[in-house]
């Protein structure tokens, strides 16, 4: 009965998620979906990325959070127009709650909406929210099995981010294979290695998503 349950809302949010793929489509943007554990640097990654695109490309950002608005007010300062969600305890974001969100954003004036998911590995993927790419953030400190435990999530994403590089020399991940097991799940996917608080392999990371967007805009 509680598959059946499931399968009902799962069914419910892909009708949304069509018409929100439809209004993102009609207005030229291009839509990732940030996915990832709380403290992987999922809002520090977003900092640095919207200071290195805020000259080339108009952007809007949607922050999920379940209870408060710190992340939003931390992309605020970097001058792009932001909308919080608090799912008020829901432990992901769906396709209703974006569309709810989209109301107060002016599309016609966006070529790059990025949404911040609410910190988690698990479920927020299963929710499509009519996103063109899913990007997962892992960062090297969580450890090199989570790929493996968590293989949804990084089958479904367009690219990985391996965040925290910087402290590489802190911890005894297996780069290699935390790189080989990523592939094995999705052998498409791009993986960035970076540093959100130094800014190291973040340009990589930003031309690749540049690229996306105007291969979609034209
Ligand atoms: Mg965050
Ligand atoms: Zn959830």
């Amino acid at each position: 009965m509680e598959i059946q349950v499931n399968e009902g809302i799962l069914n419910l949010n892909e009708r949304v998620a069509l018409e929100n793929k439809r209004l993102f489509g009609e207005n030229g943007l291009f839509v990732i979906n940030i996915m990832g554990s709380p403290g992987a640097g999922k809002t520090t990654v977003l900092e640095k990325t919207i200071d290195i695109l805020v000259n080339s490309v108009r952007l809007a950002v949607i922050e999920g959070d379940i209870y408060t608005s710190k992340d939003a007010r931390r992309i605020e300062k970097h001058g792009v127009p932001v909308k919080q969600i608090n799912t008020g305890g829901a432990c992901h974001l769906d396709a209703k709650m974006v569309s709810g969100a989209l109301g107060e954003i002016d599309l016609r004036h966006v070529d790059l909406l990025i949404i911040e998911n609410v910190g988690n590995l698990v479920c927020p993927v299963e929710f499509n929210l009519g996103e063109d790419i899913k990007i997962a953030v892992l960062s090297i400190t969580e450890g090199d099995d989570k790929p493996l435990k968590y293989p949804l999530l990084f089958r479904e994403s367009a690219a990985v981010i391996l965040n925290k590089m910087d402290l590489i020399d802190f911890t005894d991940i297996d780069m290699d294979s935390l790189r080989s097991d990523i592939k094995k799940i999705n052998p498409g996917v791009e993986i960035f290695e970076v540093s959100a608080r130094t800014g190291k392999g973040l340009d990589e990371w930003a031309r690749w998503l540049i690229k996306k967007v105007r291969e979609k805009n034209g």
